[in-house]
């Protein structure tokens, strides 16, 4: 259903942004830029993540509308910005009804994690802004009131008591190393963070840390184990029924595992990583086609990349690139050798065809031998743009659609 904060959405595919889904009494999630999940009934409450600092207002609002226990827990599934930084409106919450402060828990290393925001925040910030592709929603991301550290942490396995109901704190890595699951055993609740995502799991994005194709699998597949009735997902919608959740979490595993493994493979047959980026793996056909799976947000080539990182580190077995030289000698010597006419005209033609890869990597070649040259900047902000108009992941679309807006801009 449409609503005001549609139009201001880093995740703007969630139809249910800013609503609270009630799954059944005593289990309810709301829809933030991520979501937060509720488990009720007992006479206490626990939230597994308090959404952004944006929204944690309209997150308790809306728990509040069909719920006056207070909070017990507040569980951090990961330490990230839509899931983690929305908890003062929680703490407020608690004073404001008398009552006692919510304990805070998390994996101990989400400290860490806020710990290094801290140092890198400008740089986040930078990148936030093209990724989300909305850069005052990417810069109200962090504010002096956004790190609400853990007041409790735990290492592999914690077990919680919610008014006489068990709750289990399981550690994962998965999209971040700090990553934790909580599964109440009693109501077969699995609340799962960005272990799920409703899409193609996000590893690999361009410019974040290192993240884990191997146990994010792992972790879903011992979720699955678990039999769970109710999966309630990092983003997305709420999961029902035995065999739903069994699909989702074993389906959306065997993806990442498939991944994981031709990359392996690949790289124990001597193949360098640039050639294993370009030889384009590609999920088979029946998980492709996996509702769930869709490459909205993340997407296969960024789950490639993320494996080679992780095992084979940064050369791309180029030899020029190991020491490589300046783009910009590179480029002239090009230009002097066919021409910059000649070139932005094969680009050109190119990119009429569809052949749009081809296209900017050409492009690219004038515009690195003379970046104030209009032309080439003209063209290349052309090919970026038709590019985004046919790329369905969320993440490298506002990549390439901020890089044309740059061009565009200079050429002002
Ligand atoms: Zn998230």
């Amino acid at each position: 259903m449409p609503n005001a904060y549609q139009g201001n959405s880093l995740y703007s595919f969630d139809p249910m942004m800013g609503q609270l889904e009630v799954i059944e009494p005593g289990i309810a999630m709301f829809h933030g830029y991520a979501n937060s999940a509720f488990a009720y009934g007992r006479g206490e409450m626990l939230a597994v993540d308090t959404s952004s600092r944006t929204m944690g207002a309209m997150a308790v609002a809306r728990i509040r509308e069909v719920t006056a226990e207070p909070f017990a827990f507040l569980i951090y599934s990961h330490g990230l910005g839509d899931h983690a930084f929305g908890t003062e409106a929680f703490i407020r919450d608690a004073i404001a009804r008398g009552f006692a402060r919510p304990k805070i828990w998390a994996h101990e290393d989400v400290a860490g994690r806020f710990d290094l925001f801290r140092m890198t925040r400008g740089w986040h910030s930078h990148v936030n802004r093209m990724q989300f592709g909305n850069a005052s929603a990417a810069d109200e991301i962090f504010g002096d009131d956004t790190f609400s550290y853990p007041d409790l942490t735990y290492r592999g396995t914690q077990f919680l008591d919610l008014a006489g109901e068990p709750v289990e704190l399981h550690h994962a890595m998965a999209e971040t190393d700090d990553a934790t699951w909580v599964w109440m055993p009693a109501r077969r609740l699995a609340m799962v963070g960005d272990l799920i995502v409703s899409a193609m799991p996000n590893t690999g994005n361009p410019n974040k840390a290192q993240r884990y194709t191997l146990e994010w699998a792992q972790a879903l597949e011992r979720i699955a184990h678990r039999k769970p009735q109710y999966v309630l997902p990092g983003h997305g919608p709420a999961y029902q029924g035995e065999q739903m959740c069994e699909e989702l979490l074993t389906e959306t595993a065997r993806a990442l595992r498939y991944v994981h493994d031709e990359v392996v493979q690949r790289l124990n047959a001597g193949q360098w990583p640039i050639d294993i980026v370009e030889a384009n793996i590609a999920l088979p056909d029946d998980l492709a086609d996996k509702p769930f799976l869709k490459p909205v947000y993340g997407c296969v080539p960024f789950i490639v990349r993320d494996v080679i990182r992780r095992y084979a580190g940064w050369w791309s077995g180029e030899p020029s690139q190991m020491l490589p030289a300046p783009r910009r000698e590179h480029c002239e010597d090009l230009i002097a050798l066919c021409g910059r006419d000649a070139i932005l005209a094969r680009a050109r033609s190119l990119m009429e065809a569809g052949e749009l890869r081809r296209a900017l990597s050409l492009a690219e070649v004038a515009l690195n031998a003379d970046k104030e040259d209009a032309e080439p900047r003209a063209l290349n902000a052309e090919i970026l743009e038709a590019i985004v108009s046919s790329e369905r992941s969320f993440i490298a679309r506002n990549f390439f659609a901020a890089a044309a807006k740059q061009l565009r801009n200079h050429a002002m």
